[in-house]
């Protein structure tokens, strides 16, 4: 029989039964999108559950990104300062609003944008800020508010990575003037595939309810150009039921990690980010990063997994700006810190229903790696 192999992640699904019983009602209804019951249901439970005053739900955490951008109509070609250590979507909304990113270099403690080398990279241009709690690192939320109000700045986060987290008792996505959470079925809660927008003030609301929704606002009414963007009921329905099991879910992630670090944590070269003391641990991924004396570089780590079929990701390598459709097109920044982590990290298998036996051989092959 074939070896099992060990991915990166595993979907969360709640109970087959529980789903089926779920979705029963929408085949009397025939309500199937546009904003039914169970969309307007996901979103008041996602308010209580990341406690921010306002959300709106999204077909997906791209379209979140790309709308919440566009919810704030900066003229086109101004500029945004953000990180290139992250998933190609952020660039991309910055870029398909027809803006210019500007490459921020990242602290190599825990992979957020270095906010001491912000102010330097601000221009008349510059309209605003887009830094990434990656892996769910909080970043350092009140310098970056600091220069933000100093310059006039808008602040977005793309909080794709921190669902769930608090920072200084308050649901993470409270912060700047929007943040993006996405719930594509690889993240820590998913609804399949979605995502959301979360902000303070009631207008952004309204203008992305125009955005994800063809601005219709009456069956002869179109008051904004919008594009489709909606989360639809069964996407929805998915959300509520995994949102049911997510406390126990994250127990069984929490388990899992405090394993990983009891017998990872004095491993030679294999260093794990900081955390935030003052914000809380949403346990999305596990994230390593493999310093010089380890002895073997990411890469040739990555490979010896592999032939034990154990599937770690690089995320994220390259970073965005060293991508073949950005690559010396925008600013030059150095970003040697940013470039250094991209070389150095992996990501290991990690999620809530990863077996001991599956944790085991992962820890003995990053200990054997080393040999
Ligand atoms: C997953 C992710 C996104 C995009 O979300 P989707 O739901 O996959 O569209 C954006 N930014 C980051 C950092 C992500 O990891």
């Amino acid at each position: 029989m074939p070896e099992e192999k060990i991915f990166v992640t595993q979907s969360s699904m709640p109970p087959y039964e529980e789903y089926i019983e779920s979705i029963k009602p929408l085949w009397d209804s025939h309500w199937l999108t546009n904003m039914g019951q169970y969309h307007r249901e996901l979103e008041a439970r996602l308010c209580e559950y990341l406690e921010v005053p306002e959300l709106s739900l999204m077909v997906n955490g791209h379209m979140a990104l790309e709308l919440a951008i566009q919810s704030f109509d900066f003229p086109e070609g101004t500029e945004i300062i953000t990180t290139p250590f992250t998933f190609i979507s952020t660039t991309h909304a910055i870029v398909r609003n027809r803006l210019k990113p500007v490459f921020c270099d990242v602290k190599l403690s825990d992979g957020t944008i270095d906010e001491t080398k912000i102010e330097d990279l601000i221009t008349e241009k510059t309209v605003a800020i887009l830094p990434v709690h990656v892996y769910g690192n909080v970043c350092n939320i009140e310098e970056i508010q600091r220069i933000a109000d100093k310059y006039n700045l808008k602040v977005i986060y793309d909080a794709a990575h921190a669902f769930g987290v608090k920072y200084k008792g308050k649901g993470i996505g409270s912060y700047g003037d929007a943040s993006i959470f996405s719930f594509h079925a690889t993240k820590v809660f998913n609804t399949i595939e979605g995502g959301a927008v979360t902000f303070s003030d009631h207008r952004i609301y309204e203008k992305l309810y125009n955005l994800k929704n063809f601005g219709i606002r009456g069956e002869e009414l179109v008051c904004d150009v919008g594009a489709n963007a909606k989360m639809n009921e069964f996407a929805a329905i998915m959300g509520l039921c995994n949102l049911k099991h997510i406390d126990e879910a994250l127990r069984e992630r929490k388990k899992r990690y405090d394993y990983y670090i009891e017998r990872l944590h004095d491993v030679k070269g294999i260093r794990i980010f900081e955390k935030n003391s003052e914000a809380t641990n949403n346990y999305a991924y596990f994230p390593i990063v493999i310093e010089d004396e380890y002895g073997k570089t990411r890469d040739e780590l990555y490979c010896i997994l592999r032939e034990n079929n154990i599937y770690a990701r690089k995320y994220f390598y390259p970073i965005t700006s060293d991508q073949a459709c950005f690559k010396n097109k925008y600013k030059r920044v150095e970003l040697e810190c940013a470039r250094k982590l991209a070389k150095q990290v992996l990501v290991i298998p990690f999620y809530e229903n990863l077996g001991i036996s599956s944790m085991y051989k992962v820890i003995s092959s990053l200990k054997c790696g080393k040999e």
